[in-house]
């Protein structure tokens, strides 16, 4: 039997649900029902499996549980770039890595494709999901080399991209702040709570059990059942796809493979119209950091208001949870790169700030595929989460009706996560990594 050791922690409100109007409230199971595919996680990778197990087999009883309401966990906690492009193509050795970018890029594409088509086949408005591209906004000399390096190997791979000087970025932003940017036109941006409230309601109207506030607390197997239980019913079925992300450890699975991270963000109150005029600029636009452990900024306008989104910080989180007062100590960080960026909103006060968890492994691997009869695995989704995690649930469900394609097969091909090094090493040197990334990042941050 597998029993669960932790069930997850997510601090601070999610923001982007928050602002929404109350969504459709999807039942806690309370009794014992039987179903053919049992997708445990309402993330991008558990709502992408059990959209491609419908496809693929309609007639199939399907169920889905989360621990949480839809969106309230990681799915509607980021900061909704979908991107098609690799963080890094900077590489010596370029024709070996130009196969595997490419290889990368085709994949993500795949996941924004599926995602497109679920966005408009689930009628979801243009706020939820928007393939209108991103721009990695660079505020520092060493920012402004990374992007055009990063523009030379897009030429390269015949990739279109556009590289922006400051006065572009003002006129975008309004802000004086970056030194220039580079857009490149394949990253959709999603509101994500409004994203996968969508397809969550698309998957109910298809005739898929969702259960919410459904944490799963074992795991066991008899013959060819599997029986998940809950707090106050069990579900029994002949397959079980496990979408948690990181928590595929707290399964027990992938021991000291996984590394988990908190990311931490900041949402402002409502913008007056005074202030919107005053700081001028597009309604809508996302700037990711010329630095990895710089700020990500958007803004945005829609069933909320108009708001600026900053995020930035990341702590090392072995155990899967952080103290709450932890967003307190990120809390001034956040302030001081909104008021770096935005003087002209001195006042225009952060109304939310909330953290998420995310997984990485040390060779960027996920973990993904059969781990033992009928129990299946699309986790880890490293860096790029909201498309990798749409892609391993796709790609997981193609595996368990054995649909065969060739991404699968790419999939399939990748190594396992690599082991972290023993303790206390791995919490020595990722927090030193991760303290040093982030005063190296300078005004990026
Ligand atoms: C602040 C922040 C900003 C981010 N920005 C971006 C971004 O801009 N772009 C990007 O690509 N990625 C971003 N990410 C990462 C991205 O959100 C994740 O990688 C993505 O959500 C992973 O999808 P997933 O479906 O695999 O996992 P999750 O979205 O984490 O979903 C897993 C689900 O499993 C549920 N679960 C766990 N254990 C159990 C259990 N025992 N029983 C039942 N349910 C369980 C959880 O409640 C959760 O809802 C960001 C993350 C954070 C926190």
């Amino acid at each position: 039997m597998i029993t669960v050791t932790k069930q997850p922690f997510d601090p601070g409100p999610a923001a982007w649900n928050e602002i929404l109007p109350a969504a459709t409230a999807h039942p806690a199971l309370d009794r014992d029902i039987k179903a053919d595919f049992l997708v445990i996680g309402g993330g991008f990778a558990g709502l992408s499996a059990a959209r491609r197990l419908k496809q693929l087999e309609p007639d199939a009883a399907i169920a889905l549980v989360d621990a949480r309401r839809i969106a309230e966990g990681p799915a509607g906690r980021n900061s909704g770039f979908m991107i098609d492009l690799p963080h890094n193509l900077a590489s010596k050795d370029y024709a070996g890595d130009a196969v595997r970018d490419r290889s990368q890029t085709a994949l993500n594409r795949e996941a924004i494709a599926f995602a497109a088509e679920a966005a408009g086949e689930y009628g979801m408005p243009e706020e939820a999901f928007s393939p209108s591209g991103k721009i990695n906004a660079a505020a520092t000399e060493r920012g402004t080399a990374h992007n055009r390096d990063y523009a030379a190997h897009l030429e390269r791979m015949g990739e279109a991209h556009e590289l922006l000087d400051e006065k572009a970025m003002r006129d975008i932003s309004g802000c004086d702040y970056y030194r220039g940017g580079l857009y490149t036109p394949g990253t959709a941006m999603l509101q994500p709570a409004l994203y996968v409230r969508g397809i969550a309601e698309g998957l109910a109207d298809a005739g898929v059990a969702l259960f919410e506030n459904t944490p799963v607390t074992s795991l066991s197997r008899q013959s060819n059942t599997w029986r998940a239980a809950t707090p106050a019913g069990a579900i029994s079925t002949g397959s079980v796809v496990l979408c948690v992300n990181g928590h595929a450890e707290s399964f027990g699975f992938f021991k000291r493979r996984l590394m988990h991270i908190y990311l931490y963000a900041s949402m402002t109150r409502r913008l007056t119209a005074q202030e919107t005029a005053a700081l001028g600029g597009q309604e809508r636009w996302g700037f990711t950091p010329a630095d990895p452990l710089g700020t990500t900024v958007r803004r945005i306008s829609g069933t909320g208001g108009a708001r600026i989104v900053v995020r930035n910080r990341f702590t090392w989180a072995p155990g899967r949870s952080v103290e709450p007062q932890r967003l307190r100590s990120v809390a001034h960080v956040h302030d001081r790169s909104f008021a770096a960026r935005f003087p002209v909103l001195t006042g225009a006060d952060m109304e939310y700030r909330w953290g998420g968890l995310l997984c990485l492994s040390l060779n960027t691997a996920p973990a993904f595929g059969e781990l033992e009869p009928g129990l299946f695995s699309a986790c880890c989704q490293n860096g790029l989460g909201t498309a990798a995690g749409t892609l391993s649930g796709k790609l997981i469900a193609e595996q368990i009706c054995g649909h065969a394609s060739e991404s699968l097969a790419a999939m399939q091909a990748l190594p396992a996560p690599r082991r972290l090094p023993p303790e206390p090493f791995a919490s020595i040197g990722a927090n030193a990594t991760m303290r040093w990334g982030e005063m190296r990042a300078g005004k990026e941050l």
